[in-house]
């Protein structure tokens, strides 16, 4: 059997309003900007991948996305897909940072190879269908809000929340506060500071927080201050998971050396996709660092491919997930299911979400090869 080859390579722009703005330390967000990726092969078969830029992380937007996207595909064309760990350490050779942009092509081409595998991507990473939870999130916002927020997902069948903090030591302990008082002593919470703390003030509020059931803390610090996070650390009884500062294997390498975190939260959008994720995740697993899988402000298409890396990966104990809330008229077909906070992945070979064809024929884009 003669192994496929890339043909044409679509590349669009899709764009929509939240429902509402979100709002974390780091900045406002008011729409979603994210890139579809389609890589088709000469066998008919074609994989989906996408990205979703984070100005304040990744250093990326739509329009850079899309250049980075025009520049990578010809490289592509001509060549087997389903050698995923060539083109993938071809595509880091090629574009230094631009990390989301790099994950779409990753996870088209895992989704391309599964499929002509004839698995989910699940048992392609030689892992198994499991069951398990994402968390919801509670943007920044006052004490009061921010409780009823949690409310009405406790009332949706929550089982762990996550709130955004970041701004004050008394207002964040005064957000905590009020969601732990209106959602009773039981549900766990997760906190994400999103680098808004300085040091002392890390220590201070989440020496206050404990009693409040926190099951972790991410990112108190500054994202390239690995000393002050396993500082924090030493002084914490919360758990310290590292966000921002873990972007590729490298920080992976020295975080674990560090002792400067207890967990991680792997993004393929920062790692440059699955390939690097599923690295990080072998150097967390041989430190003894359990992980979470958590996202940007992707559709449930990425969502879907990041809900089989779950699935493949037992040290993945953890799932941020819900970014598929902020896009009311879904536009993608297949894929991952979520009934109220409980996540199943489908087990269609690939990942098996696409974009609805009445979406996908809107968007603005362009071919490249063909
Ligand atoms: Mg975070």
């Amino acid at each position: 059997m003669s192994a496929p080859h890339i043909t044409h390579i679509d590349i669009c722009k899709y764009r929509v309003p939240f429902p509402e703005p979100i709002e974390f330390a780091l900045g406002r967000i008011t729409h979603s900007a994210t890139i579809f990726l389609r890589i088709h092969a000469d066998n008919g078969l074609y994989g989906m991948g996408e990205a979703s830029p984070d100005p304040w992380i990744t250093g990326e937007t739509q329009d850079i996305c899309f250049a980075a996207a025009r520049y990578l595909a010809p490289h592509l064309l001509g060549k087997d897909p389903t050698a995923v760990t060539a083109r993938t350490a071809e595509i880091d050779s090629l574009l230094l940072h631009n990390s989301s942009t790099r994950c779409a092509f990753d996870l088209a081409l895992y989704d391309l190879a599964a499929k002509q595998a004839g698995l989910p991507l699940y048992a392609y990473l030689g892992g198994e269908k499991r069951s398990f939870v994402t968390d919801f999130t509670l943007w920044l916002d006052t004490p009061e809000r921010m409780a009823t927020a949690a409310l009405a997902y406790q009332q949706a069948r929550a089982v762990v929340l996550k709130m955004k903090v970041g701004t004050s030591r008394e207002d964040d302990v005064a957000r905590v506060q009020a969601v732990r008082a209106a959602v009773g002593p039981e549900m766990p919470l997760r906190i994400d500071a999103n680098q808004g703390w300085d040091e002392d003030t890390a220590v201070g509020v989440l020496r206050e927080l404990v009693g409040c059931n926190i099951e972790f803390c991410e990112q108190p610090v500054a994202y390239r201050d690995f000393e002050a996070l396993a500082r924090v650390r030493a002084q914490s009884v919360i758990p310290i998971m590292a966000d921002e500062s873990l972007l590729d294997q490298v920080d992976a390498e020295r975080l674990a050396a560090m002792g400067a975190c207890d967990l991680f939260n792997i993004k393929p959008g920062k790692a440059g996709g699955l390939h690097n994720a599923l690295a990080i995740e072998a150097i967390a697993r041989q430190a003894g660092i359990s992980c979470m899988v958590g996202v940007f402000d992707e559709t449930r298409l990425a969502l879907s491919a990041y809900a089989h890396f779950i699935c493949a990966r037992p040290n993945i104990l953890y799932a941020d997930l819900d970014s598929y809330l902020v896009y009311p008229d879904d536009p993608i077909s297949g894929g991952v299911i979520f009934d109220g906070p409980h996540v199943i992945v489908s087990d269609t070979p690939g990942h098996g979400a696409d974009v609805r064809e009445d979406v996908w024929e809107r968007l603005e884009g362009t071919v490249v090869g063909g």
